[in-house]
């Protein structure tokens, strides 16, 4: 598995991306294609992998079909072939939902695949969808809405503390839709920078964040501060889910990264 360093790669290489095969808007071809021509020097496509442990909860729908990664995996194999050249590299990644339930026996079973690196994430809350829409929260008391806090941060500390993660994806991913206070979740993420910094894997700024209504990218420069006193690497990232959102903000983001403390990030 891709093991970063500090301080990060640079601003030409993203590893957070989705094609059609989970919830982007692309072929996975066409968005491999997409990314050679952006001038990335380094890509990865890390379509969802969500293997829910609930009953009420079988199929997600915006999940890379699970009878399809043997699929997944030899057509990006083949379209490495088409397009690496030494301008370009192509990583095959997923992004993983994280669950306590079956956290062993989902990773093990990604261990028998030739996959460049995994994306530890927390898309929910028990059976609550965090990032979906802004409705579910609309319905919410403070109460609830703490209570969904409380369980995504501590999903989010399982998953950092597995090494088969190269990465975790958006940190403070609850604060999306404006529901919340997230500085009042900053010592969450404090203690979780320290289990990430002791399992010895990265975070991601994931520039996506700044189009969603928290205008903010993931996470906040409290946390990327904290992040840097660590020695942690930051991966940049755009979450892309169309190819015209590869290096989205990038240039903010380096400045971002360097508001925290980091090395300026080029694009050398
Ligand atoms: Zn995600
Ligand atoms: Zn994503």
């Amino acid at each position: 598995m891709l093991q970063f360093t500090y301080p990060g790669p640079t601003l030409n290489a993203c590893y957070h991306n989705h094609s059609s095969w989970s919830d982007g808007g692309t072929d996975l071809k066409e968005t491999c294609r997409a990314a050679k021509k952006t001038g990335l020097k380094e890509f990865g496509l890390s379509d969802h992998w969500v293997v829910s442990p609930y009953e009420e909860m079988k199929i997600v729908e915006w999940s890379l079909r699970l009878d399809r990664l043997d699929e997944y995996v030899e057509t990006l194999l083949k379209m490495r072939k088409e397009l690496e050249d030494e301008t370009f590299s192509l990583k095959i990644g997923l992004e993983v939902d994280f669950f306590y339930e079956n956290a062993d026996s989902v990773l093990a079973n990604l261990e028998k695949y030739p996959i460049d690196y995994l994306i530890g994430s927390v898309h929910y809350s028990n059976l609550f969808p965090i990032d979906h829409s802004a409705d579910p929260w609309r319905a919410l008391t403070a109460e609830e809405k703490k209570n969904i806090c409380e369980i995504y941060w501590h999903k989010l500390e399982g998953a950092a503390a597995r090494k088969e993660f190269s990465f975790i994806g958006h940190m403070d991913l609850p604060k999306k839709f404006g529901f919340i206070n997230n500085d009042e979740y900053f010592p969450h993420a404090v203690r979780l920078l320290d289990i990430v910094q002791k399992t010895g894997i990265g975070i991601e700024l994931n520039t996506a964040g700044w189009f969603k209504e928290c205008e903010e990218q993931y996470p906040s420069l409290a946390i990327l501060k904290e992040a840097n006193v660590r020695k942690i690497p930051v991966i940049v990232n755009a979450d892309a889910h169309d190819p015209a959102h590869l290096q989205r903000n990038f240039e903010k983001a380096a400045d971002v990264l360097c508001q925290a403390g980091y090395p300026r990030r080029t694009f050398e």
